[in-house]
């Protein structure tokens, strides 16, 4: 299983899948800062997107200060943390040709975020995490190898 980047396995060979990054800017304070643990700012009235606020992710804890990170997006560089697929007409061209060259892999399957350039919430991350354990236990069952992509990088039309 490979959850690592999918250009970054072939070594960049076909150039660069592009990403979104995000510089995170720390606040440090006393009592309660925001009230909850995440507040978006959807609009352009500030430059960065959202502010989280750890303690209320464990609302069972009890912590007299407080610390916050405040999200900036921007275009990833190449040694930037890659977090959101731009998935634009040029990423696509791109991705197809590691696509390709992934099929052409034997004993490897590609998972997750990285290894299949999509955009995954929690939820979806946690139930094919499930799925492909399933299909690993099938295939150990059947002595069937396991494919290439679990979750295809590309719906095929
Ligand atoms: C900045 C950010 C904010 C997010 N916010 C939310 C949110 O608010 N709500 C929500 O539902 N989802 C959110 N998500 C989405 C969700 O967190 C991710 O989609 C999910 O964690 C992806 O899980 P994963 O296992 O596919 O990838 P990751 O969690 O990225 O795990 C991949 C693993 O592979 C390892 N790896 C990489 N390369 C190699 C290698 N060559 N060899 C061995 N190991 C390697 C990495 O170290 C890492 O441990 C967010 C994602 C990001 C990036």
């Amino acid at each position: 299983f490979y959850s690592g980047p999918l250009d970054e396995f072939f070594e960049y060979k076909l150039g660069r899948l592009s990403y979104r990054t995000l510089d995170f800017i720390e606040i440090r304070t006393s009592g309660d800062y925001q009230g909850g643990a995440v507040v978006n700012y959807c609009d352009n009235s500030e430059k960065f997107t959202r502010i989280s606020e750890h303690k209320h992710f464990t609302p069972w804890e009890a912590h007299n200060d407080s610390i916050c990170f405040k999200e900036y997006s921007r275009e990833a560089e190449e040694n930037d943390p890659p977090y959101y697929p731009v998935r634009l007409v040029n990423d696509n061209s791109i991705l197809e040709g590691y696509v390709s060259l992934a099929e052409k892999e034997t004993a490897v399957t590609f998972v997750g975020r990285l290894g299949t350039y999509r955009y995954l919430d929690m939820d979806v991350t946690i139930d094919e995490a499930l799925a492909t354990s399933r299909a690993y236990l099938q295939s150990i069952d059947s002595g069937i190898p396991m494919p290439t992509f679990i979750h295809p990088p590309i719906t095929k039309k």
